[in-house]
């Protein structure tokens, strides 16, 4: 009778201790989940009085309290240009030993921090700047490289959030790179805690960019080998060629295989058809077919219709079309001169997303796929 007492209580203790560790497991999930999104929120970044006061200048990113509330000071594309002066970049000597003493301040100094300060006259132009908010100063004392510029991001840096909305996801991707703005797009990407997609095709010398997206933690993806219309849409067989070259390519340098592409011209494009008649209506299904995915964009930056569009005209695109989608893909290029603007823009593009409700990553093969299928 009591060993049946004892089996009974066996038996309704183990499924209550299995009920209670189900539920602590709840819990720590769902602990897990609002800490995630609360560091989804943790843009703002900061730097305290005593790190600015030893000139080193470092960038750290603090979770959001909610006793400050979930709203900045509202960041107007105009801002984020006075905030950012452009100037020359600091010689390698200086930005090295700036390097030294940022990640002697902290470990959560990111690496676009390098680029921000290398001087006490820097710094106090940085200061003025931000606590003023009058004209940029563009004085720099550092010896300078005059083609080589760059966008200096700012220390003390707070912009306007609102919660992520539900499933609202917006995908940043750079066609035709890499160039030699690549890694000034991976240090304003790092600053904002953003992951992005790139569509590379080839180019020579240029191995430890491809390498550096992948390093840095970005989707890279095809957009065949050469971009050359007449090479690439010449017949299916061509293009599957120029699909593999590109592939084989980036797996040489990368070590990353990857089956995301993008059709140079999107999959809408006429412009093939002068040299194949109808052959993206062939492509269309033949690529899907052989695992591929393909990605078009709903949100053209507009980058590629001029040389160095207006920073004020690609906002105003991405603006435009942005909020009519959950899942935006918005069409940059990372192509060197012409499009310096685009990385000038990159910032204000960023936070006006992060300012509707977006959350930001990098496509993967399952994430939702922009057609054009018109
Ligand atoms: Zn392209």
């Amino acid at each position: 009778m009591d060993e049946k007492k004892q089996e009974a209580g066996v038996y309704l203790y183990i499924p209550m201790v299995l009920t209670v560790a189900f539920l602590i497991g709840c819990f720590s999930v769902s602990l897990a989940a609002v800490r995630r999104n609360v560091s989804g929120l943790t843009a703002d970044v900061s730097v305290s009085q005593s790190d600015r006061a030893d000139g080193r200048g470092t960038v750290r990113r603090s979770a959001l309290k909610e006793s400050e509330g979930l709203r900045y000071r509202m960041v107007s594309a105009a801002d984020v240009y006075e905030l950012r002066p452009r100037q020359a970049a600091p010689s390698e000597k200086d930005s090295a030993s700036s390097t030294e003493n940022a990640s002697a301040a902290t470990t959560n100094a990111t690496s676009a921090t390098t680029n921000a300060t290398s001087t006490t006259e820097e710094k106090n132009t940085a200061t003025e700047a931000e606590t003023t908010a009058t004209e940029p100063e563009t004085v720099s004392t550092q010896p300078a490289e005059p083609e080589k510029e760059v966008l200096v991001l700012p220390n003390d840096h707070y912009i306007n959030f609102i919660p992520p909305k539900e499933d609202h996801v917006a995908y940043l991707t750079f066609d035709d790179g890499p160039s030699e703005y690549t890694e000034e797009i991976l240090d304003i990407l790092d600053y904002y805690d953003v992951k992005a997609t790139f569509f590379v095709i080839y180019h020579k010398d240029m191995a430890d960019k491809y390498k550096a997206i992948v390093d840095r933690g970005h989707t890279i993806a095809l957009h065949t080998y050469t971009h050359n219309y007449k090479k690439v849409y010449r017949s299916e067989k061509a293009f599957f060629n120029e699909l593999t070259s590109i592939s084989d390519y980036i797996y040489s340098v990368t070590g990353v295989r990857t089956k995301i592409i993008r059709f140079p011209g999107g999959s809408s494009n006429t412009v093939s058809n002068y040299y194949c008649r109808d052959i993206m209506k062939t492509l269309k299904k033949s690529v899907p077919a052989r695992g591929y995915v393909y990605h078009d964009w709903n949100v053209d930056s507009g980058d590629a219709a001029a040389t160095n569009l207006a920073p004020e005209k690609l906002l105003a695109n991405v603006q435009a079309r942005l909020n009519k989608y959950r899942k935006p893909d918005i069409l940059m290029h990372d192509t060197g001169a012409s499009k310096r603007t685009t990385v000038d823009t990159l910032p204000a593009i960023i936070e006006y997303i992060y300012s509707q409700g977006y959350t930001m990553d990098k496509l993967t093969l399952d994430s939702y796929a922009v057609h054009h299928d018109w």
